[in-house]
């Protein structure tokens, strides 16, 4: 669970307004739009929702890893009291490894495959601390690999002889031997088996426990990351529509979108004769995404106002947020957001 101080749960990272553009040759694509939200020290925050929606996107932005013809385009990410849009490349290639860490979907893109797995660790400490010693180097590796379930005569091998999850949690191990305050898990588990799936979502958990690190665990599988967040985050179509507490959201969700979204998971307890609910139509095209909330096309509780304003995130109980015109009174909203599309 996330630290407190006072009460309150301690804030790690605080993203601020953060948009996303790719400049296509279609026009500009609004990737991520405007998203708000903290990371809390030492919680799991989920953060899901349909391939294409921008939350990859997002994790990349988060880091400042998006490629050109991308670009973050508005907005702060204030992580530990410093907004590092405002860093140079000096400062950011210290914080990308030392504070946080990112993994993807396939290991192998990011490991050498020349290069062994005792190297890979050696190669990060001395690149982020360079006046350690190699032996330090290695002890510091052995005794990670060893915390992490790997056995430390593994540190010989190269990234092909060992197992998917083992080269994740080699990931994992790279990000650790700094002390990275957040790791970025982005779709970590996908193409692992089921088993070896379950077996790392837990490894997560013990890693958040044991290292009191955060985690930001993106995935589209909402069903694998009720097994461990302590927060979700629903995305749609480059906006953040809904965040609050794991339970409350499954027991509570407010926004349309997550209703829906909830309602496509399978249960054991499903009347054979009941079809499973099948979100009607598609995500739209973000070259040009609908006016006002840019669900309004397949939403059942669609109102007149939802194609022509933007609603905005707003606290509908305790830490639980929505971004939805059923829950705001377009009267009392005030200029500025809310007339842009
Ligand atoms: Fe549906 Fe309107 Fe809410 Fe969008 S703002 S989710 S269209 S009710």
């Amino acid at each position: 669970m996330s630290s407190e101080k006072n009460g309150k749960p301690e804030v790690l990272s605080e993203v601020r307004e953060l948009s996303v553009t790719y400049h296509t040759r279609l026009g500009p694509v609004s990737a991520v739009d405007r998203v708000s939200f903290d990371i809390y020290k030492g919680e799991i925050l989920g953060l899901v929702g349909e391939s294409g929606c921008g939350k990859s996107t997002l994790g990349k932005g988060l880091m400042r890893m998006i490629a050109p013809p991308g670009e973050v385009s508005h907005g702060q990410h204030i992580f530990d009291g410093e907004d590092i849009m405002q860093y140079n490349e000096r400062q950011m290639r210290d914080f990308r490894g030392r504070r946080v860490s990112m993994i993807f979907q396939d290991p192998m893109t990011s490991l050498n495959p020349v290069q062994r797995v005792d190297e890979h660790i050696i190669e990060a400490i001395k690149v982020h601390e360079p006046g350690t010693k190699k032996a330090n180097a290695l002890e510091r590796a052995k005794q990670l690999i060893e915390r992490l379930g790997i056995q430390d005569r593994r540190l010989s091998d190269y990234p092909h002889q060992l197992s998917g999850g083992m080269r994740q949690r080699v990931m994992i191990g790279l990000g650790l031997v700094l002390n990275a305050d957040l790791i970025i898990a982005d779709e970590a588990t996908t193409s692992l088996d089921v088993i070896v799936e379950a077996k790392l979502v837990d490894q997560l958990k013990q890693i958040r426990d044991e290292f009191g690190v955060s985690i930001l665990m993106i995935t589209h599988n909402i069903a694998l990351v009720a097994q461990v967040a302590d927060r979700l985050a629903v995305m749609y179509a480059g906006r953040m529509v809904e965040l609050g507490d794991i339970k409350e959201v499954f027991a509570n969700p407010k926004h349309p979108y997550t209703q829906g979204l909830l309602s496509c998971i399978p249960t054991t307890k499903i009347d054979k004769t009941e079809e499973l609910y099948k979100m009607p139509g598609e995500p739209p095209n973000l070259t040009h995404p609908p006016k006002g909330c840019r669900f309004h096309p397949r939403c059942p509780h669609a109102m007149p106002i939802c194609s022509q304003k933007r609603p905005t995130l707003k606290e509908e109980g305790d830490g639980h947020f929505v971004h939805c015109w059923l829950y705001q009174d377009p009267e009392l909203e005030d200029e500025g957001l809310n007339n842009e599309v």
